[in-house]
């Protein structure tokens, strides 16, 4: 099952179970699967000693290449970007303002987002002192909720890139917006690549700074992210990473990262920009399409392949129509689960569907999803057939 080694059982000698991960690149599964010359690289990278802030420099010039951006940095993950980018604006590069964090009284400390980009990760930019702003509705906003809400004590709109998160506003507009008044715009796209387009989409659209997950679509290490952005504003986040001249670390130093990580993003950047993302991307429609083949014709079951941008690359959609007499989709998800392996499939999306992701599956292992999805959800439907159900 594994790709990266043949018959390892590292897990099993902890009595720990492996699993099909076709749920994306949740955290809680392992993220995604470092390619070999990731690892060999960090490996190799181990062995010696360098001079951190020299790393730092080489690896930023490569992410900042990769997004399109004047500058970049390595960070510990996109959460960990957030945590920079919010430090970054209010502070600036001044020494005093570094170390004075979480404490922000007299800085600029608030981030403005759009009550509709609320997620499950934006206490991050609160993490360093800032404070959150939210401005507009709760599904839409219009450019005089942001106007309004911009004031004396806005350090920067914070703006959210997420499968089905709304954009009440483009990140053009909200720019634009911001930019007028001189205020930064900070993007969190941590999971948006691939399509590959989109490492240098948001700085072409406004973004001050952006960050992405390292461990998501890159594949590069788990707690490794990207963040890249204007100079001045990426000086800052370094200084608030690691700051030489300062006494004391600042609050972004529980976000470190080592130089097997930097050299194994870096790896993993110059791999995934070499890739034929479209033998890819037909790879993943291929075997989604064999799966929805397997359980086409069930009574109340309508299966289909979609690869709209809320969709991570095509993935099989498994909807459950008024006339289903089987299972709900949440007992099927946990027979999927229990199942040996053990399948973790998506939820979620438009309506109360199954999503079989693609992005994580191995090579094989459609077939063994196909038949368990096939035995659960038409064994419900055939009292003659044995199930599970
Ligand atoms: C996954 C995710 C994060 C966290 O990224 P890490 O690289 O795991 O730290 C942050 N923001 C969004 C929108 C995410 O989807």
């Amino acid at each position: 099952m594994a790709t990266n080694g043949e018959a390892s059982d590292v897990y099993a000698r902890m009595g720990v179970k492996k699993l099909i991960n076709a749920q994306s690149w949740v955290t809680g599964l392992g993220g995604s699967l470092m390619r070999r010359e990731v690892f060999s690289a960090m490996e190799e990278a181990g062995r010696y000693f360098v001079d951190m802030e020299e790393l730092h420099d080489a690896a930023g010039r490569v992410v900042a290449r990769a997004c399109g951006a004047e500058a970049g940095m390595v960070t510990a993950g996109a959460a960990a970007g957030n945590m920079l980018m919010s430090a970054a604006v209010m502070t600036e590069t001044d020494d005093v303002r570094i170390e004075r964090l979480p404490d922000t009284s007299g800085m600029k400390n608030e981030i403005l987002i759009f009550k509709a980009q609320r997620n499950h990760y934006d206490k991050m930019f609160e993490v360093p002192g800032a404070r959150l702003v939210e401005v507009g509705m709760p599904n839409v906003a219009r450019r005089y909720h942001l106007e309004a809400g911009l004031g004396e004590k806005t350090a920067a709109v914070a703006y959210i890139f997420a499968p089905f998160l709304k954009q009440p506003l483009t990140l053009r507009e909200t720019s634009e917006i911001a930019h007028a008044r001189g205020i930064p715009v900070l993007v969190d796209a941590s999971a948006m690549v691939p399509p590959i387009e989109n490492l240098t989409r948001f700085v072409r659209e406004g973004a001050d700074m952006v960050t992405f997950s390292g461990g998501k679509g890159i594949a590069g290490p788990q707690n490794s992210g990207l963040l890249a952005g204007k100079t001045e504003l990426i000086r800052a986040a370094r200084k608030n990473y690691m700051n030489p001249a300062s006494a004391r670390a600042s609050v972004v130093r529980a976000a470190k990262v080592s130089k097997e990580t930097i050299v194994g993003l870096v790896t993993a950047i110059e791999l995934f920009l070499d890739s034929d993302h479209s033998a890819i991307w037909n790879d993943w429609r291929v075997r989604a399409e064999y799966i929805v083949d397997r359980i086409r014709g069930i009574p109340g079951i309508r299966a289909v392949v979609e690869e709209e941008p809320n969709r991570q690359g095509p993935q099989p959609v498994i909807y459950f129509e008024a006339s289903w007499k089987g299972p709900s989709p949440e007992s099927v998800r946990k027979l999927l689960r229990e199942g040996t392996p053990p399948i973790h499939v998506g939820r979620g999306g438009y309506r109360d569907e199954i999503n079989v992701v693609m992005v994580n599956v191995q090579k094989g292992e459609e077939k063994i999803i196909a038949e368990a999805l096939d035995r659960i959800l038409r064994g419900s439907q055939d009292s003659n057939r044995p199930s599970k159900a």
